[in-house]
Order: structure tokens, then sequence, then C-alpha cells
């Protein structure tokens, strides 16, 4: 045995004790508390899906109609920017999907974005055709990132990204101007809230690309970050969320 090689076993010894503790630590909290569909709480047989598959044969695909009715509606023609849209599901106010949104944003559970994103990438890989050279996920100002801890859109786009296999790029947009909240804004004021919130960190190239959020209400965000990413030279900028809100 070279020398190399037998001072590499004590090395991989260790690193495979740590996996099989992680391993076990998993099973033993699977066993102590079974995973459980967020919506019903019906016993899941994989820990790191958030809803079962019934909850998830029940949710409603979002009209992608609408979603583009939305966009040319917003103020001077800026949903141009966004070259088609793919919102998942329809919002459901007492349902699964709202259940999952929740753990995302609120409950701190970002590996649910991860499982969910790789949902939505299932659904894009049927539609969208050729794939995005990257996927980049909507940022949030840094602020709210660390209120949150994490970026739920970051974590989708993760999802999206792995299903696709295409890669992640987070950091090809940034949002250095904070917001406030859109929720209670009319579609004009939350199209002047966004304008001018996001820049793109490098030359884009004519690259296509898909742009990631959780959900998509009038389109504000979506068309102010794909608008960024056209400004630094992108190629057509797609738009999928998880949620399309009534
Ligand atoms: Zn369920």
């Amino acid at each position: 045995m070279s020398q190399a090689l037998a001072s590499s076993v004590p090395g991989r010894l260790v690193r495979g004790g740590r996996r099989l503790a992680r391993h076990v630590g998993r099973g033993l909290l699977d066993v102590l508390y079974p995973p459980r569909c967020l919506a019903c709480q019906a016993r899941l047989s994989r820990a790191r899906a958030p809803l079962c598959a019934a909850c998830v044969a029940g949710l409603e695909r979002a009209p992608s109609e609408v979603a583009r009715q939305r966009l040319h509606a917003l103020p001077s023609g800026s949903g141009t920017a966004i070259a088609a849209v793919f919102p998942l599901w329809r919002f459901d106010p007492d349902g699964a999907l709202r259940a999952l949104q929740h753990a995302l944003k609120y409950q701190n559970r970002p590996r649910y974005g991860r499982a969910a994103g790789r949902w939505m990438g299932r659904a894009l890989a049927e539609t969208l055709s050729p794939p995005p050279e990257a996927v980049v996920p909507v940022p949030l100002h840094r602020t709210r990132k660390l209120e949150r801890g994490y970026n739920q859109s970051a974590r989708l786009a993760r999802g999206v990204a792995e299903r696709l296999g295409v890669p992640c790029r987070p950091g090809w947009l940034e949002r250095p101007h904070p917001t406030r909240s859109q929720t209670h804004l009319s579609r004009q004021a939350r199209w002047e809230n966004v304008d001018g919130a996001f820049s793109a960190s490098q030359s884009l190239d004519g690259r296509p690309l898909l742009l990631v959020d959780d959900v998509l209400t009038t389109g504000a965000t979506g068309a102010a970050a794909a608008r960024a990413l056209r400004h630094a030279g992108a190629g057509p900028v797609y738009l999928a969320t998880l949620a399309m809100a009534e």
C-alpha cells in the first residue's frame, strides 16, 4: 500500500463514520417523529417531500394565459421583458399549497423549497424547450434575507435547476435597493415600488435564462428582475413561479 493511500484511510473512515452517524440520526428522527404531509398529516415515505402524493395531485394548475394577461397589464410595457411565464399552481387559500408556502416563508423550513423546486422543474421540463442556460432566483434585499435567514426563491431555484440539469446562478442578479412589502399596494404602486430595485452583476451575453420566484401576483417583481437581466444583455428571460395568487 502506498504512503498516500495508507494516510488517506483514517480520513475516509472518519468521513464514513460521520455519514453513518448522520444517516442513523435521520433514521432515528424519522422513527420518533415520522415525516408527515404538511397539509393532511398523512405519513410520508420520503422525509424530504413536504406534501403527500394525494395532496400534490389535488392542486390545480395555474392558467398561464391569465399570468400573461397580468404581465401585459403592467405599466409602460414592462411585462414584455418576460418572454414566457410558467406559474405552477393556482393559489388555494385553505389548501395544501398555502400550507407549503407558509412553511417555506414563515416556519423556517428551507429544505422544502428544494423539493417544491423539483416539482416546478418537472413541469417545466415538459413545456420549456430548449432549456435555459441557467436558473436565476429573484433575490431578496439583504435586510429581508437576514430577517428570514434564507431566500425561499433561491431554494426553489436550486430544485428547478437540479431537475432541468442546468446551473443555478443566484449571484447573477442583485437587489441593492430595499422595497416596501407589495401586499397592500395597487398594480401601479407595485410596479413603482420594484422598478429599478434589481441589477445584474455581470454581462449576460445573450444567454436564455429562467427566473424563479415563489409567487406571481401582478408580475411586477418578476418583470423588474427580468428587465435588469435584459439590460445586462441576457437573451430571452422566462419566469417560473410556484404559485399564482388570485
Ligand atoms: Zn397530504
